[in-house]
């Protein structure tokens, strides 16, 4: 926490509003649509998973239709879609964001059109927090007329070529769940460009209530707004944002620094104009065995470290959906750890993490 999240909560205390309504909510979505400029309105919601599922939802996705989403994510990018009893299409990584293939992209989408069915949306992630290649991506999209929603769960922070991320496509989803680069124990939002999507999500996320003294409803609601006491931890957090990004990019950076001189560490550079929120330190070694040294090392140091996510088309959850691969996310999952990643690592913290993963590679 920063320091001000107490006030914000205690000032819903004393003025009573526990609600899904109330002024920290308002306050909250001000700062962030503050922040990521564009004129874009902001709906903050009670997690990431629900914002993407309202996403989806907002674009029509229901059953039956297809949703190509990248594969090297969290599962929470894909399981809306099955919400909605629509089919994930997994479609694998290039390698110089390590998010959404163009190429792969296109290559799926003129296959499923020859199949008989367009794609009814297209997930692009900011893995962690790694912006994906916005141009490259929606030109692919525009040209075949399939909006893109754009997870930016862990990206809140970053930026592409100059613009925030969350903002690279007409809908974009962030997260404040607790292992965020900021939080409100658990919490979303939806990023749109108009007044009137934003009233929509928030109408449906209050249980599609109409106007009318009784309860009357057209149609299904969620129950998915964020509370007013959890907004006032959100609001303290905004105002630690750039602390907190500049914290991560500094345990990257000094990553790069103690390691670098290995040829058997390597890292993901930014690509010109990108600039990432380094949410997660990442590091690739040269094989599963090395990858499985290092991190049993760091744990029997008690230091947590964790196998990069495990692509969505090799989960058994998921062993039916089609995908189209080229072998990049399952090569980084085999070979890729994230190391210790929080805003709150001290200086000796770093020092023992590298010392240990330095004394693995020399043996
Ligand atoms: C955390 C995360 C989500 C889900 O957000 P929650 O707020 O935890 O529901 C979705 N996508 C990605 C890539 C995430 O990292």
């Amino acid at each position: 926490m920063g320091g001000n999240e107490e006030n914000y909560v205690a000032e819903a205390f004393k003025t009573n509003w526990i609600a899904p309504l109330g002024p920290n909510l308002t306050g909250f979505e001000d700062s962030i649509e503050e922040f990521l400029g564009e004129s874009k309105r902001v709906a903050v919601l009670s997690s990431g998973t629900a914002a993407i599922h309202l996403g989806l939802k907002i674009l029509g996705v229901g059953a039956g239709d297809e949703v190509i989403c990248q594969s090297f994510t969290f599962s929470a990018s894909a399981n809306p879609i099955t919400y909605l009893g629509a089919i994930p299409i997994f479609v694998d990584s290039e390698n110089s964001t390590w998010n959404l293939d163009p190429e792969l992209l296109e290559d799926c989408i003129k296959e499923r059109i020859k199949s008989g069915k367009t794609p009814k949306a297209i997930i692009a992630v900011d893995l962690y927090g790694m912006p994906f290649m916005a141009d490259e991506i929606n030109a692919v999209a525009n040209k075949y007329n399939i909006p893109v929603l754009e997870d930016s769960a862990e990206a809140l922070g970053s930026t592409y070529k100059g613009k925030k991320c969350g903002t690279l496509t007409s809908l974009g989803v962030l997260s404040f769940n607790g292992n965020k680069i900021i939080t409100t124990s658990g919490g979303g939002a939806l990023i749109t460009d108009s007044k009137e999507i934003k009233e929509k999500a928030v109408f449906i996320a209050c249980q599609a209530r109409d106007e009318a003294p009784h309860y009357q409803h057209s149609e299904i609601g969620h129950n998915y707004r964020m509370s007013n006491v959890l907004a006032g931890i959100g609001r303290g957090q905004m105002e630690v944002l750039p602390e907190r990004v500049a914290a991560r990019r500094a345990n990257y950076d000094f990553y790069v620094k103690e390691l670098s001189d290995s040829k058997q560490v390597n890292f993901l550079d930014e690509p010109k104009g990108l600039r990432s929120n380094r949410w997660l330190s990442c590091i690739v070694l040269p094989n599963f065995e090395v990858r499985e040294k290092i991190r049993i090392a760091l744990l029997k140091e008690n230091i947590e470290s964790r196998p990069l996510w495990k692509p969505m088309h090799e989960q058994p959850v998921f062993k039916k959906s089609p995908n189209y691969l080229n072998g990049v996310s399952s090569e980084l999952f085999k070979k890729g750890l994230c190391l210790p990643s929080g805003s709150n690592l001290n200086r000796e913290d770093l020092i023992r993490i590298t010392n240990i993963i330095k004394n693995n590679l020399h043996q």
